[in-house]
């Protein structure tokens, strides 16, 4: 009987669409060299040996957040000794004249207005004009819109006139009602984090998504979320990358250690061969360490994510990989992949490829 690897290699010959139970079979399979090899290929036809990666900053305004999801070491709550508050400005002062994306989120803060929000874009795109603004989450949009009586559409629309450019993929967790039951109740379920990223698109603002891992979800659950994510590409095209983000065991402590390299690179294998309609599959190396990014290079995965100049959310989990990275760092782990460097912005358009040696090959 021909094994699943042989069925999907068949499968893409043909390109047929993987099922729920392909790529259940895909996480019971041992061979993971030849399933990486699978996701390599269709990674390659897609992007050639291109690994992508773009100059940004993370910046987290408040830790403040008035949930208390069981998953999160990042949130607190006003008054303790870990709290903080960004003013507008050390905000703005974070966004340095070579970034091309800042990527903002942080917790649901209490008292902070509406103004703070659209001022924060409209002060950030007046001092660096060429940078792009990815920023927050389906969370926070639908917190918005709750707290400011707003609709949606309204939220968006308003940020989308102050800068905004794109919204991040996060909030989205596991799209399982157990799950969701489990370790954060009072937050957003699957239906209305599709339904705010569905009205983003359709207001021409393209977005992110995300897949939180290893905790207590099980495969079926994980690719129940990535099915999901495909149907809503399917209807909109609005989603630019998935991002499998690796949870961290930091304090909460839901499971006993992280999952391991083995898991994280069957994850992006897996969501490269299913996800056939979403263009980029993200190896984030804050979450995954830098190492296992790399290797990810040649598991289907095609962007490193970036610089990001200061981490705080899985870094307040005590993740492992390094605060920030240099674009040369960047550079020489896809480079030690096999893979040639390419500069981004947050759109995913093409800044400068990097060829052999140093040369500087500025793209179309
Ligand atoms: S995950 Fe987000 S919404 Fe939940 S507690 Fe942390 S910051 Fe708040």
């Amino acid at each position: 009987m021909a094994s699943i690897l042989d069925r999907i290699t068949g499968k893409l010959a043909a390109q047929e669409r993987l099922t729920r139970e392909d790529a259940l079979e895909l996480y019971r399979t041992n061979d993971l060299l030849r399933l990486g090899r699978l996701a390599n290929q269709v990674k390659q036809r897609r992007w050639g040996n291109q690994a992508h990666f773009v100059l940004n900053r993370q910046i987290n305004p408040s830790n403040v957040c008035v949930l208390s999801c069981k998953f999160c070491d990042f949130a607190t709550k006003r008054g303790r000794p870990n709290a903080y508050e960004m003013t507008l400005e050390e905000v703005v002062s974070r966004c340095d004249a070579d970034l091309r994306e800042v990527h903002i989120v942080g917790g649901l803060h209490p008292d902070w207005p509406w103004s703070y929000y659209v001022e924060m874009l409209k002060a950030i795109k007046a001092r660096v004009p060429q940078v792009q603004i990815k920023a927050f989450t389906a969370v926070e949009i639908d917190f918005f819109s709750k707290k400011f009586r707003l609709t949606v559409e309204e939220v968006l629309t308003q940020l989308k006139a102050a800068g905004l450019d794109a919204l991040p993929g996060g909030g989205a967790e596991v799209f399982s009602e157990r799950v969701r039951k489990a370790l954060f109740p009072f937050k957003l379920g699957a239906p209305r984090w599709l339904e705010i990223h569905k009205i983003a698109h359709r207001l021409g603002i393209p977005t992110n998504s995300t897949l939180l891992y290893g905790h207590i979800e099980t495969h079926e659950e994980r690719v129940d979320h990535m099915l999901r994510l495909r149907a809503l590409q399917d209807e909109t095209g609005g989603f630019m990358s998935f991002i499998p983000l690796a949870y961290q065991v930091g304090k909460t402590r839901l499971v006993e250690r992280q999952a391991s390299a083995l898991e994280d690179l069957k994850t992006i294998a897996i969501a490269r061969l299913l996800l056939d309609n979403i263009p980029h599959i993200k190896a984030y190396w804050v979450t995954i360490g830098e190492e296992t990014a790399s290797v990810a290079l040649n598991f289907g995965a095609d962007d490193l994510d970036g610089t990001i100049g200061e981490e705080r959310i899985m870094h307040a989990a005590d993740a492992e990989s390094p605060i920030r990275q240099t674009r040369d760092r960047l550079i020489q782990l896809i480079r030690e992949a096999r893979c040639v460097p390419v500069e981004r912005d947050a759109l995913y358009n093409v800044l400068q490829v990097f060829e052999n040696g140093h040369r500087l090959v500025a793209a179309d």
